[in-house]
């Protein structure tokens, strides 16, 4: 058999009808891969949000179906026609096109180019990468930069939103690891354990933003923030910051809108800071999966992740998709 007509399974995601989609498990062949000079057998990869969106059919994230949608993924090099990885290296590909417009991670096989790929760093397994996958990473960018503001333990408590998500669990276990103590703002209170496990020192519930989403300003109640919700719970973030604290945006699961005025910025000195984990150079990927492999890595790892099949990632895309999802989701490429 040559090597492109090798088999694997993957999540397949086509249109049967006019804006309905479905995803299915299939059998492919690596020759139908996209061009790349990097073969990856993946081992593990995750679910995201942008992944829902995806198996959804948006448009906006993938434009030509059928597709297998996961933007992050953890394996071994099969083969690197760069020369810059050899066979058996360990490797995580997250972002750039991966499983937007190009075959993604929901596949025991990826073809990609050798620019996308970090290689895993020593102190951190393959399982282990994907158990942070995109949402953790992303947690770890969005600290990074508040600190990047001089945020600091002891400036008072941050805010996280969508905190019983991906990218809100590990904001919340990465900021206290670090020292700093959390509001963590939740629709779903009943996870109030687990957020305070993961640990956070207070749990709010997410309504309670809405109360001051008609007033110019709220009264100061966190030093800093980090959001993933966006649209008007970014906006009342934003207005009960304290003085001269940084909100890091990185999110849009409630809405991309950003509506509102400038008296956070300009009566109260606050930042609001992007992070995009996609489109980051290579080097500084490499850097921040470093950081989570050595000082920054979480001993509560394991238990913060549900691992599920491939065969099971169609009802849980869904359940991401309708915000139902609770942490995060770590997929067993493995057979
Ligand atoms: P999840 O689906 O895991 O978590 C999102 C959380 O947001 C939910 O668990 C829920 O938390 C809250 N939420 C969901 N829907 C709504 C709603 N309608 N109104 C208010 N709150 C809602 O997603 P991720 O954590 O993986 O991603 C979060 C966001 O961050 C997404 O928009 C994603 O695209 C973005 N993202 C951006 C990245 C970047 O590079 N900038 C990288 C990774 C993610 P709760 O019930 O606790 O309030």
């Amino acid at each position: 058999m040559s090597a492109s007509s090798e088999q694997f399974l993957a999540l397949r995601v086509a249109e049967i009808g006019k804006g309905e989609f479905t995803g299915e498990i299939s059998e492919r062949t690596v020759g139908q891969l996209p061009a790349g000079e990097l073969l990856v057998d993946v081992h593990y990869s995750s679910l995201n949000y942008k992944d829902a969106l995806s198996a959804q059919g948006n448009r906006a994230v993938t434009r030509e179906y059928p597709h297998t949608p996961g933007i992050d993924a953890a394996g071994t090099v099969l083969a690197d026609a760069s020369g810059r990885f050899q066979a058996g290296d360990p490797v995580i590909v997250c972002g750039y096109d991966l499983g937007m417009n190009t075959d993604g991670g929901l596949a025991q096989r990826i073809r990609v180019p050798t620019a996308w790929a970090c290689r895993c760093p020593a102190g951190l397994s393959l399982r282990q990468a994907m158990v942070y996958g995109t949402a953790g990473f992303t947690a770890a960018l969005c600290i990074e930069k508040l600190q990047r503001m001089a945020a600091a333990p002891g400036d008072g408590d941050v805010a996280v939103t969508g905190a019983s998500g991906g990218v809100g669990s590990f904001s919340i276990a990465l900021l206290h690891h670090l020292g700093f103590t959390v509001a963590a703002l939740t629709g779903k209170l009943e996870h109030t354990e687990m957020l305070v496990r993961l640990g956070a020192r207070q749990v709010i519930d997410r309504d309670t933003l809405q109360e001051v989403v008609n007033k110019p300003l709220a009264k100061p109640r966190w030093a800093h923030a980090i959001d993933s919700v966006g649209g008007d719970y970014l906006f009342s973030v934003l207005k009960s910051i304290r003085y001269g604290g940084s909100v890091a945006a990185c999110g849009l699961a409630a809405s991309a809108a950003l509506s509102g005025n400038v008296f956070p910025f300009i009566l109260r000195n606050v930042n609001l800071l992007g992070v995009d984990s996609v489109e980051l150079p290579l080097a500084q990927k490499q850097r921040v999966w470093e950081r989570l492999a050595g000082e920054w890595k979480l001993p509560q790892l394991e238990s913060m992740v549900e691992e599920i099949s491939l065969a099971q990632t169609p009802e849980y895309l869904t359940r991401i998709y309708n915000g139902h999802a609770v942490g995060r989701y770590l997929v067993s490429l493995r057979g």
